[in-house]
């Protein structure tokens, strides 16, 4: 079964067209690199994935995720809910509550679409923190369960975005240009994290990055957009120099 289905997907706002039909599968357990350069549709097919977004009407548009429909024809599924328990975000900013806990931001995952005042403290059963503290021993940072999550540096706040999605219990993770803010030595840790979680959990991840490297460093395929439309789908090693000088223009380097 695939992960994630989309076909036909269109969407304009106020007339101008972003995505011009896109058409993209994901196999369950992959962890897939969404490239292209700065407003080539990559957010906007995210928020698509998980039906924060609605395409435009078209007879054969639907996403489906984990074999379940998102949205067709423009409009929500009525089950959506469900399906949204299923996916977990990663944003580029972290959306941490950052006087709470780490262990506390966890925990919030499991709440699913209950309202955050309810995380009080004792809300929460003690298998549930022991899962926290499982997730947190995953990121590597089991140590900083008790920290305050404003004292923990980017890259460690986002790996505790990772083990909050991992707290949800996600079968699929869309991240966001997660390393986007991020120091080099910060990414490293982000993207092996979201390899471990793909690899040891199974989970699909897709995740967006305008640094061709760290794709080519951790995921085997990549999709690529430009102008809204799918320019290249095939494995990172097929990634040529004449691929990427159109994607990203011709003064694209490959190091930073
Ligand atoms: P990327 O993530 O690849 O940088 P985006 O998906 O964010 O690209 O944006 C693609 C294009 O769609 C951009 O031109 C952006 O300005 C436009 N766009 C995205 N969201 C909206 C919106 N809510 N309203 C109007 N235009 C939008
Ligand atoms: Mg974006």
């Amino acid at each position: 079964m695939s992960a994630i289905k989309v076909n036909a997907l269109q969407k304009s706002f106020t007339g101008a067209p972003v995505l011009k039909g896109i058409s993209v599968e994901v196999e369950q357990g992959e962890m897939l690199a969404l490239i292209g350069s700065s407003g080539s549709g990559k957010s906007t097919l995210m928020r698509h994935l998980s039906g924060l977004t609605l395409a435009d009407r078209g007879p054969a548009s639907l996403v489906e995720v984990l074999g379940r429909k998102v949205q067709q024809h423009g409009r929500a599924a009525s089950d959506i809910r469900r399906t949204r328990a299923r996916i977990g975000h990663v944003f580029q900013q972290f959306n941490l509550i950052n006087r709470l806990s780490v262990q506390t931001n966890v925990l919030i995952g499991a709440l699913g679409r209950v309202p955050v005042w309810r995380s009080l403290p004792g809300w929460f059963t003690d298998a549930e923190r022991r899962l926290a503290l499982e997730a947190l021993e995953l990121v590597g940072l089991r140590e900083h369960a008790m920290k305050r999550a404003s004292t923990l540096s980017g890259g460690q706040q986002q790996r505790v975005a990772i083990a909050r999605a991992l707290m949800q219990q996600a079968e699929v993770i869309l991240a966001d240009e997660p390393i986007a803010s991020l120091d080099p030595e910060s990414s490293r840790l982000v993207m092996e994290t979201l390899q471990r979680i793909n690899r040891e959990r199974g989970i699909t991840v897709i995740v967006t990055l305008h640094q061709v490297d760290y794709a080519r460093q951790y995921c085997r395929r990549a999709i690529a957009l430009r102008d809204g439309e799918v320019f290249f789908n095939g494995p990172i090693s097929a990634l040529d120099d004449t691929t990427l000088a159109t994607l990203y223009g011709t003064a694209h380097e490959t190091a930073e």
